[in-house]
């Protein structure tokens, strides 16, 4: 018997003998983010799927944490965020949107948004209560509601226009339901939630007497005018909302993972409790590079989206030229494109392995942000987050591959 042989038996043998791990986990696979990223760099793929900027964040940010790390404050720092975030993260609530929050009781900091998310859904959730997700949904969502043995109901958005189908979402509510995810400017739609359809959400919020986790991660990245409105800030809903948001997004910091949880007192004891549990606490110098952020001038929030929107319109007016039909992004950092007018026969995720093959350029199939087999399979999601010369560079290579294909 080989080596190789022997040593798979004797795996196979201890593998038997031993119980089932968590089942939930076990079933699903890495995320999309990951798989196309590794996809990308082995066939030296432009990559436009995993949503991160190729660019810095603002120096001053950069360098007021590289300071931090030097002063001698590197031990466990305060359980909610250090005092200097929760202020900022507080004026930053009153400054943009006339939220008012005690920074003391109603901050809490934690690894990223998506601790943040995890952490205000085990702040309200029991085994068996409903949750209500809306599709197309982010990849964390689906998994940490069934972990925690709650119920997932789930509400479709149709493109092209992701409007809210208000009987279905009304219909997903019942006597069970505790919770509402909201995505607001939306991954991976790039849809900004209208002030009437927050109004009818808080409707059957108060109606249900439900919370709301509001995923705010994208709150500056808006463009056209569109105004991002958190749910928090309508009538009734400011006791009911958990706010959350992401320094990754805010600053272009995404390998930082600091988040902030707005909530009221009454809820964000919980939410503490969740983030002791999960992390218990984040990088004090980080948290203090954040805090510098949320300072910053009212030109670097306006810059940011500026930016952006600049970069929506380099990529989207190229896909639109390559023959792709590209899909209206008020939000985020993507844009969502069908690829059927190209002629390709197959479904998304054979686009995006082709693509990332073949072109050499990389997007994420948007089946990956359904919960089930019969999602829209002709769309792909590209990230406009990058250096104009990178966008070139991939609007060069997938028109080089198509006149290819065609000739
Ligand atoms: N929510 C949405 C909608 C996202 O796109 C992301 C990805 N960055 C997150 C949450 C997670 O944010 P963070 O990196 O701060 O954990
Ligand atoms: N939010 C990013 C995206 O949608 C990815 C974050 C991650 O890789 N977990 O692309």
């Amino acid at each position: 018997m080989s080596r190789l042989a022997w040593t798979s038996r004797v795996f196979i043998i201890r593998a038997r003998q031993m119980k089932p791990q968590n089942e939930l986990l076990s079933g699903i696979g890495t995320t999309i983010f990951t798989v196309m990223s590794a996809l990308a760099s082995q066939h030296g793929a432009v990559n436009l799927g995993q949503g991160f900027p190729d660019y810095d964040g603002p120096a001053d940010v950069i360098h007021a944490a590289a300071a931090a790390l030097l002063d001698g404050r590197n031990q466990y720092p305060p359980m909610s965020g250090v005092p200097e975030l929760r202020q900022a993260a507080a004026h930053h609530n009153k400054r943009f949107y006339g939220i008012e929050a005690d920074p003391n009781a109603e901050v809490v900091v934690t690894s990223g948004a998506t601790e943040a998310i995890t952490a205000c859904l085990m702040a309200v959730l029991n085994p068996g209560d409903e949750c209500v997700l809306i599709e197309p949904l982010y990849d964390t969502y689906l998994p940490v509601v069934r972990l925690l043995g709650a119920i997932p109901k789930l509400v479709r958005l149709s493109p092209p226009e992701w409007a809210l189908p208000r009987a279905e979402l009304a219909a997903a509510f019942g006597p069970k339901t505790k919770a509402l995810l909201l995505n607001t400017p939306m991954n991976p739609t790039g849809k900004v939630f209208t002030q009437d359809e927050l109004s009818f959400i808080a409707g059957l919020l108060e109606q249900h007497d439900c919370y709301a986790i509001c995923d705010e991660v994208y709150e500056h990245l808006t463009f056209d005018g569109a105004k991002h409105i958190p749910l928090m800030t309508l009538p009734g809903m400011r006791e009911r909302c958990m706010r959350v948001g992401s320094a990754g997004k805010t600053f272009s910091l995404t390998g930082w993972k600091i988040g902030y949880i707005t909530a009221d007192r009454s809820i964000a004891p919980n939410v503490a409790k969740a983030h002791q549990n999960l992390t218990f606490t984040t990088a004090p110098n980080l948290q203090r590079g954040v805090a510098v952020g949320l300072m910053k001038d009212d030109a670097y929030f306006n810059g940011l989206s500026t930016h952006l929107q600049a970069k929506r319109d380099k990529l989207g007016s190229g896909l639109a030229r390559l023959g792709f039909d590209v899909l209206p992004t008020k939000g985020s950092y993507f844009i969502t494109t069908d690829f059927r007018p190209l002629g390709f026969n197959g479904d998304d995720v054979a686009f995006c392995q082709t693509l990332t093959e073949e072109a050499k350029v990389t997007a994420i199939p948007v089946t990956a942000f359904y919960a089930t087999e019969d999602a829209p399979s002709h769309y792909a999601r590209f990230a406009f987050c990058k250096g104009d010369a990178v966008i070139e560079e991939a609007l060069t290579r997938m028109e080089a591959w198509l006149v290819k294909r065609r000739g």
